[in-house]
């Protein structure tokens, strides 16, 4: 073990303030190739004070204009280009990507810098018109600190995500990445410093969720949250935010997609399966937006599990260092065995087995891997199809009609992302309509974008990131009426 990370707290690198050091574990190989300091509530009230200082009035970051704030996000995004190949390295090691996916993360991670780099001298008030010897005019603010805490599936991303609209409008950050991945948030935050940031406008205290989330988000300095994470961590922080009526700016919860397979014929089905062999690789499936339950029409049905069960067969899953990986480990122990125990359930709830289905072979005993898995023969009433597995496993469930996909797809707890295949435009059209979700996509998989809003309804959470609506959650408006007739 040769690094050692710390927390970032008011421009200073610093231990924790009991010394408690971590060991950063390999999920390929189990073993601790660096440790990081954890923090504690008084490094989290240290964290809140310096981003409430850096936010007042009179220092340095409220001398920024927004020009220079978006000015200094491309810098950053710069940065990252300029670092990809470090940054990857380090990434697919903490958290087992494939270097692609770690690349390619920090890709989006530089242009949501961008985006929201964009967007910050171009935010306006507004004028009110309240008839003759009045003026009325609305300014748009920044919220002031704002609370940032992520999770670790996709941890950079997550954190520019929200960092960037918040430094954007002009807020300081304090940022609580997840306790399984947060060496390579640090590693970033050190672009930022590298770029100028004054001191206090960005915090990173790794730690435990429970201890600093709860000095997080009851602290009355606090005034926006933004909360990625599981449907029952989203419960406690709502709870905790409601003791100061604290805004939520955005809580992105979990998902349970389901893609609904209406091709022509079978002759079309290079697309869907394309999709579901995308949703078992992709992250290693740990992605909100996984497609994971799939709806297909039954004259389609055997065609579609014999197509895709070859091709699940061939993706390769080992270490990110092996050349030509599809799938890496797990993040973690603790979620191997919870993936691990779904594809018990799957079995003894009577699903066929298509693919997979437990360890993959000649991989020997370490590392958190998992055979991508398909379960075939599924029905609503099974917990593999009802819950979040977060993990290489989907579900595949035969219908006879459009209507039936639809009620089964919306009979579901999660409300955020889903598909429909089709190459018929009315039927395309009239199913997004009628998903009960915040994101539909036609005919693949992709526009989970900077530019566009995405986030869910039901228990996916509230608000929207991305787009031109997420970064004015990020500031609030003040009213304010002159009395123009007053001698
Ligand atoms: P968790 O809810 O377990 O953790 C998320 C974060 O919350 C972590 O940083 C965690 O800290 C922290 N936390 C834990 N307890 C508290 C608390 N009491 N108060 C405040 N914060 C706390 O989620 P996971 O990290 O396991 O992430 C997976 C979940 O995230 C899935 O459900 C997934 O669907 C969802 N997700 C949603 C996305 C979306 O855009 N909709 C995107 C990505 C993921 P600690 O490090 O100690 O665990």
């Amino acid at each position: 073990m040769n690094t050692s990370y710390q927390l970032f707290i008011d421009g200073v690198w610093r231990e924790g303030s009991d010394g408690t050091k971590v060991p950063v574990i390999d999920p390929a190989t189990e073993e601790a190739f660096a440790e990081v300091s954890w923090g504690t509530p008084e490094d989290a009230n240290l964290a809140l004070a310096a981003a409430e200082k850096a936010f007042a009035e009179g220092g340095e970051w409220s001398t920024w204009s927004p020009t220079r704030r978006g000015r200094f996000l491309f810098a950053v995004a710069a940065l990252v280009r300029q670092n990809i190949a470090e940054l990857s390295a380090l990434f697919s090691r903490e958290h087992g990507k494939p270097p692609h996916q770690a690349s390619g993360e920090l890709e989006d991670a530089a242009r949501y810098l961008e985006y929201f780099g964009g967007w910050a001298d171009k935010l306006t008030g507004m004028t009110i018109d309240l008839g003759r010897g009045q003026m009325d005019y609305v300014l748009r603010e920044p919220l002031g600190v704002t609370v940032h805490i992520a999770p670790w599936n996709y941890p950079l991303d997550i954190f520019c995500r929200s960092i960037a609209p918040a430094l954007a409008a002009g807020n300081t950050c304090v940022v609580k990445p997840s306790r399984e991945i947060s060496v390579v948030t640090l590693a970033l935050a050190r672009l930022f410093q590298e770029a100028g940031l004054p001191a206090g406008v960005l915090n990173i205290i790794p730690g435990s969720g429970s201890v600093l989330g709860k000095v997080l988000t009851e602290d009355p300095r606090v005034r926006g949250i933004i909360f990625t994470g599981s449907v029952a961590t989203g419960r406690t922080v709502l709870q905790a935010a409601a003791r100061n009526i604290t805004p939520v700016v955005s809580m992105e919860l979990g998902g349970k997609a389901p893609s609904l397979v209406f091709v022509k014929d079978a002759t079309e089905l290079d697309g869907p399966v394309g999709g579901a062999v995308g949703a078992l690789a992709w992250n290693a499936g740990q992605s909100c937006g996984q497609r994971a339950r799939w709806y297909v029409r039954r004259d389609l049905y055997e065609p579609f599990l014999e197509r895709l069960a070859p091709r699940v067969r061939n993706l390769k899953v080992g270490p990110a260092t092996q050349p030509g990986v599809d799938l890496g480990p797990l993040v973690s122990k603790k979620h191997y065995d919870n993936v691990m125990n779904y594809i018990r359930i799957g079995i003894e709830e009577g699903a066929r087995l298509i693919a997979g289905g437990g360890r993959p072979e000649g991989l020997g005993e370490k590392g958190y891997f998992v055979a991508p898995t398909v379960f075939a023969d599924c029905h609503n009433g099974m917990r593999i199809v009802r819950e979040e597995i977060f993990g290489p496993v989907i579900t595949v469930i035969p219908v006879d009609s459009l209507d039936e996909a639809v009620d089964l797809a919306n009979d579901n707890m999660f409300g955020l992302s889903s598909e429909i295949w089709t190459s018929d435009v009315t039927t395309a059209h009239s199913v997004a309509s009628r998903l009960d979700v915040g994101h539909v996509t036609i005919n693949g998989s992709a526009a989970f974008g900077f530019e566009v809003p995405f986030g869910g309804v039901k228990l996916s959470g509230l608000g929207r990131e991305g787009g031109p609506e997420a970064i004015l959650a990020y500031t609030r408006l003040k009213n304010v009426w002159v009395n123009l007739s007053r001698k």
